[in-house]
């Protein structure tokens, strides 16, 4: 069979956008930004960039046609960069944009046996997958949706995901403004709940009123049996899922947690593979899962969605910070799934994005709708890259 194209240029951006307000809300007291732009967020102990970083893959053919992509860039991205420019785009020069998953399972098994199966790596790998996707759509004019077997919905059911305000009151009335505007679920950050988790739960499930579901991510910060008493307190006000209750090593704790049974266990923000959500999926540690694009590429995304459909496990993609590239992506991808309850939506970004990109996906009304045309269906425009802050060009 004769190739459709071939790969003639790779091309990587650091990509850093201002913003007003660091993600997850105002710093707290002793939380500083350093001279790189990071801040350490006391309450889950992680490093967050103050700017919203990403990184862009742009894969052009020898036919013209161009395809993006975008990975996880929040901490270091050139690390990222580097592993594309140095080591995967040297050996996809020429190949076959029409064989994704084969080149995705190439470029994997290039650093396996040394133990590079997850993080960066595949970070990069995601970047790269994405925009081999997309310019298959863009060759054969279809959406990635449509490669990926078919568009269920054009309408998908989206939960706010954080409430960065600084004080719980604050944080009730923003979550009463997004249900008058239609919002079904919103989720709220432990790592910020500074009254208390439990009152935050309380206080918001007054607020919304009980038909509005309202999920905890307890970002990894408890012990199993802490999280067990926390969950059930939080389950007197209907939680309807525990996101990372747990340390992300501690499958052991996870499934405590699972098996307590007290409210689902919401996993996978943090996981690339099948080969991390394989055991997790078969010891029962989550109830739901949360893939992100960003971390895993459509192939991989599919794949572990497909995983889930054989544990009976419904699916909530997760929404990271993206410029709107592979959150298109990810909104293609979950377009095809059958249990889909909801889609992340994380508003301080996603709303941000809508300028950066060309293309029409949109969230308002509690729904995300798709975005139209080839490919992901959106763009990076000018003024997103505008904000590259380093980039690679063709050789
Ligand atoms: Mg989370």
């Amino acid at each position: 069979m004769s190739a459709l194209d071939a790969i003639r240029c790779i091309e990587t951006f650091v990509i850093s956008l201002p913003r007003e307000v660091p993600y997850l809300g105002p710093l707290r007291p002793g939380e500083s930004i350093n001279a790189r732009g990071y801040l350490v967020r006391l309450g889950n102990k992680t490093i967050y960039p103050s700017t919203d970083m990403s990184v862009l893959v742009k894969i052009t053919g020898e036919s013209g046609l161009v395809g993006w992509g975008e990975t996880y860039g929040v901490a270091a991205p050139e690390a990222v960069t580097s592993i594309i420019d140095d080591l995967l785009a040297p050996v996809l020069l020429g190949r076959d944009p029409a064989t994704p998953r084969v080149l995705h399972e190439d470029l994997y098994d290039l650093m396996r046996v040394r133990g590079f199966f997850g993080g960066y790596y595949v970070d990069a790998l995601a970047g790269v997958d994405i925009a081999i996707w997309d310019l298959l759509g863009q060759l054969l004019n279809v959406p990635l949706s449509t490669l990926l077997g078919g568009r269920r919905r054009e309408a998908l059911p989206a939960y706010v995901s954080g409430l960065p305000r600084a004080t719980l009151r604050e944080r009730c009335d923003l979550a009463m403004e997004w249900v008058a505007r239609g919002f079904r679920a919103i989720k709220f950050a432990a790592v910020v709940s500074d009254d208390g988790v439990v009152q935050e739960m309380a206080a918001l499930r007054e607020a919304v009123g009980p038909d509005i579901q309202i999920m905890a991510d307890l970002h990894w910060k408890f012990s199993a049996p802490d999280a067990i008493r926390l969950i059930r307190r939080l389950s007197e006000y209907d939680l309807a899922f525990a996101e990372a209750p747990c340390q992300p090593e501690d499958l052991e704790g996870q499934v405590m947690v699972a098996r307590a049974g007290l409210a689902p266990v919401a996993l996978g923000e943090e996981l690339r593979t099948v080969f991390e959500y394989r055991p997790r999926f078969e010891a029962r540690a989550m109830g739901v899962i949360q893939p992100e694009m960003g971390h895993t590429g459509v192939t991989e995304f599919m794949q572990i969605c497909d995983m889930a459909r054989t544990f009976h496990i419904p699916v909530m993609p997760h929404a990271s910070i993206s410029c709107g590239i592979f959150m298109a992506a990810s909104l293609q991808a979950a377009s095809t799934l059958q249990t889909m309850p909801f889609h992340e939506y994380q508003h301080s970004i996603f709303d941000k994005s809508l300028a950066l990109v060309t293309g029409t996906m949109a969230c308002a009304d509690g729904f995300y709708t798709m975005p139209q045309g080839p490919g992901l269906g959106v763009k990076p425009s000018d003024a997103l890259l505008a904000h590259v802050r380093s980039q690679t060009r063709c050789a």
